[in-house]
C-alpha cells in the first residue's frame, strides 16, 4: 500500500518541519534491483524468510523454468532462460522482492538504523521497489547506506548512485553522502512513492487540491478517511501503532496527518477517530458511512448556494441527490434532437440563456429591459415563457395540450386551475415539473417532454424574430 508508506514520510517530514530539527531522507533507486535479482540469492533469501519444504520446492521450480521470448516485428525469438530478475506483472513479484530485502530491513530495525516517532520505529518504509532511508542523523544516513550498498553487493543487485537522491530538510550547512564510493546527489524534490515531495513547501508534499470548492476536495478527503479505516482494522501494524501515538500526542498545530484527520471527522459529522481506533467498523459499513457523509456535506452546500441564486429559482433541488440525473436530461432520450432541445431547456431553466431583462441589469440599466420583440413590457421570465404576443402562436397550442394532459392524468380541475391561474406555478409546471409530488414520475416525464418542445420552439422564435 504506496499511500500508507507515504504517509509514514510524511508525518515524519511534519515532524521535522514543525519541530524545527533536521531530517534526511535518501531515495533510493532499487528499480534495477526489482529487475534484477539474482535468483539463487532470492531462493536463499526465501528460505531464510521461513518459506521451505514444498514451497520452497514450488518457487525455485518456477523460477528455474522461467522462459522469455521476445517480441520483434511480429516474429518470435528462440526461448531464452532467465537467471535473473523477479517474475513480472506476477502477483507474486512485489512478495519475492519484498522477501529478498527482508535481510536488509531487518538489520537495519535490529540495529535501530534510522527515524522513530516517538518510540516507533519508521527508518526504512518500503514499497515494492521504492525504498527510502530517513534519519534524523547525517552520519547515521551514511552507515544506513553503507548497509544498503554492501547488501546490495552481497545479493548481487545493484543500486544506482545516480538515479538514488537524498533530502535535507533543516540543515543549511553543507553535507555529502555516498554509495559504493561515488557522491550521492542532493535535490529539491523527488519523486518518491507516487508523490511528488518537495522541502520549500510546507508541509513537504506539493500541493495537489487547488481552492475551488468543488467535489474533488471531497474525493480526497473520502480517500483519506478511507486510508485511516484501513490503517486501524490491520491489527498489530506499525501504521496504527502511529495512527495511536500521534492521535495521542499531537495538538492542532502539529500539522500531523492524523490531527488533519480529525478535523476532516468533525467537519463532515463523522465519528471521532478517537472513538473508533479502538474498535474499528467494518470496511464496508466504514466506507459506506464515509461515502454518505460526504455526499451529504457537498450536496446540502449546493443546494444552499443554488438557493441565493435567482436565476435558478424555477429549478427544484429538494429532491436531488449526488449522482442522480436531473429529469430534464433524463427524460430527453438519446435522440441528437431531443438532446439538443434539452441543451436549450437547460439554458432557460439554469438561466444561461440572457433575457432583455438581465442584460439591462448587467448594463447597470444603460440597456432598456424592455422586450425587443414586442417592445410593451421588461422581457423576463415570465414574459417570455407566458406573456409576450408576439410568441402566443407558439404557446397557445402547448398550453392547450399541456392542459389536456394533466385532465387526461386525472388531475381534479381545482388543481389544474390552480396551476394555470398563477403565473408562479405555471413557470414552475413549465420550467421544471419534478417539485410538484402530486405528478407521478410517468407524469413528469410526458410534462418534460412537452415542456421541453415548448421552450425551443419559444427560444428558435424568438431568435427568429430578432434577426430579422
Ligand atoms: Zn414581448
Amino acid at each position: 500500500m504506496p499511500i500508507i508508506a507515504a504517509l509514514i514520510l510524511t508525518e515524519l517530514i511534519i515532524q521535522a518541519i514543525k519541530t524545527k530539527s533536521p531530517l534526511y531522507v535518501a531515495l533510493m533507486d532499487a528499480r534495477k534491483a526489482f529487475d534484477i535479482v539474482w535468483h539463487l540469492g532470492l531462493m536463499r533469501e526465501m528460505h531464510k524468510f521461513g518459506l521451505t519444504g514444498d514451497n520452497w520446492l514450488f518457487f525455485k521450480r518456477w523460477y528455474e523454468n522461467l522462459k522469455s521470448k521476445i517480441k520483434w516485428k511480429g516474429l518470435l525469438s528462440n526461448s531464452i532462460e532467465e537467471q535473473q530478475g523477479v517474475r513480472q506483472g506476477g502477483i507474486w513479484s512485489p512478495t519475492a522482492y519484498k522477501i529478498f530485502i527482508n535481510s536488509l530491513l531487518q538489520t537495519f530495525e535490529r540495529n535501530q538504523l534510522g527515524a522513530c516517532i516517538g518510540p516507533i520505529y519508521c527508518g526504512i518504509p518500503t514499497v515494492a521497489d521504492d525504498v527510502a532511508l530517513i534519519s534524523t542523523d547525517p552520519y547515521e544516513l551514511q552507515t544506513m547506506l553503507n548497509v544498503q550498498a554492501d547488501h546490495a553487493n552481497k545479493l548481487r543487485y545493484l543500486l544506482s548512485e545516480q538515479k538514488s537522491t537524498i533530502l535535507v530538510y533543516n540543515d543549511k550547512l553543507p553535507k555529502s553522502w555516498s554509495l559504493n564510493g561515488k557522491s550521492v546527489t542532493l535535490s529539491e524534490s523527488a519523486v518518491h512513492l507516487g508523490i511528488d515531495r518537495n522541502i520549500t513547501k510546507n508541509a513537504g508534499v506539493k500541493e495537489v487540491v487547488n481552492k475551488r470548492r468543488i467535489p474533488i476536495e471531497g474525493e480526497i478527503h473520502k480517500k483519506i478517511l478511507k486510508t485511516f479505516g484501513n490503517i486501524i482494522r490491520n491489527d498489530k501494524s506499525v501504521e496504527r501503532e502511529i495512527a495511536f501515538r500521534q492521535l495521542a500526542m499531537k495538538d492542532e498545530k502539529s500539522g500531523s496527518w492524523f490531527t488533519k484527520l480529525h478535523n476532516l471527522t468533525v467537519i463532515y459529522g463523522l465519528p471521532s477517530p478517537y472513538d473508533i481506533i479502538e474498535n474499528p467498523p467494518s470496511k464496508i459499513s466504514w466506507n459506506r458511512l464515509v461515502n454518505n457523509c460526504i455526499n451529504n456535506h457537498f450536496l446540502q452546500n449546493l443546494k444552499k448556494e443554488a438557493k441565493e441564486k435567482s436565476s435558478l429559482k424555477y429549478i427544484n433541488f429538494n429532491d436531488s441527490n449526488i449522482g442522480t440525473v436531473h429529469n430534464i436530461w433524463k427524460s430527453s432520450g438519446l435522440t441528437p434532437y431531443s438532446i439538443n432541445m434539452a441543451a436549450i431547456k437547460v439554458k432557460i431553466a439554469t438561466g444561461i440563456m440572457i433575457l432583455q431583462y438581465q442584460r439591462s441589469r448587467f448594463s447597470k440599466n444603460c440597456i432598456s429591459a424592455i422586450c425587443p420583440l414586442c417592445n410593451i413590457e421588461p422581457e423576463d421570465m415570465t414574459h417570455f415563457i407566458l406573456k409576450c404576443e408576439k410568441l402566443s402562436s407558439i404557446r397557445n397550442r402547448f398550453m392547450q395540450e399541456l392542459k389536456s394532459l394533466l385532465v387526461d392524468c386525472n388531475k381534479p380541475p381545482l388543481l389544474i386551475q390552480e396551476l394555470f391561474d398563477d403565473k408562479e406555478n405555471l413557470l414552475h409546471l413549465i420550467i421544471d415539473c419534478t417539485s410538484y409530488h402530486f405528478l407521478t414520475y410517468k407524469e413528469q416525464v410526458r410534462i418534460e417532454t412537452l415542456t421541453r418542445g415548448l421552450c425551443y420552439k419559444l427560444y428558435h422564435k424568438r431568435l427568429l424574430l430578432m434577426s430579422e
